[in-house]
């Protein structure tokens, strides 16, 4: 049985059924194995089993050779104001000879 996401949660990655060639390069390229595609069968468009468990890498919608993957973005996301350096990590103060602390 081919997987089905569950009713209700949201899916960001939309696809163009008119665009989509069913390649299955996106089943392929996908590093959390989230989209589906039957392998054999060029009638199938690619199923989006796990949508929760997207983390938006863009990997999908850089490979469809039609461009045919649109992801929508969460307003959550999108609306995000947390600083860059918090998320990535601490910050080095330079000392007035423009050394970092603890490189001497
Ligand atoms: S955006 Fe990344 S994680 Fe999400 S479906 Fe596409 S390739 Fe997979
Ligand atoms: S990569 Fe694009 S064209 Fe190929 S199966 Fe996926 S959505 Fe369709």
């Amino acid at each position: 049985m081919l997987p089905q996401p569950e009713p209700g949660v949201f899916n960001p990655i939309k696809i163009d059924e008119q665009l989509c060639i069913r390649c299955n390069l996106c089943d392929w390229i996908c590093p959390g194995d989230i989209i589906y595609k039957e392998e054999d069968n060029k009638e199938t468009l690619p199923i989006i089993a796990y949508p929760d468990e997207c983390w938006y890498c863009g990997l999908c919608d850089s490979t469809c050779p039609t461009d045919a993957i649109t992801i929508i973005f969460p307003k959550s996301m999108i609306d995000n104001q947390t600083d860059v350096l918090r998320l990535l990590g601490k910050v080095v103060e330079e000392t007035e000879d423009g050394q970092t602390p603890g490189s001497h």
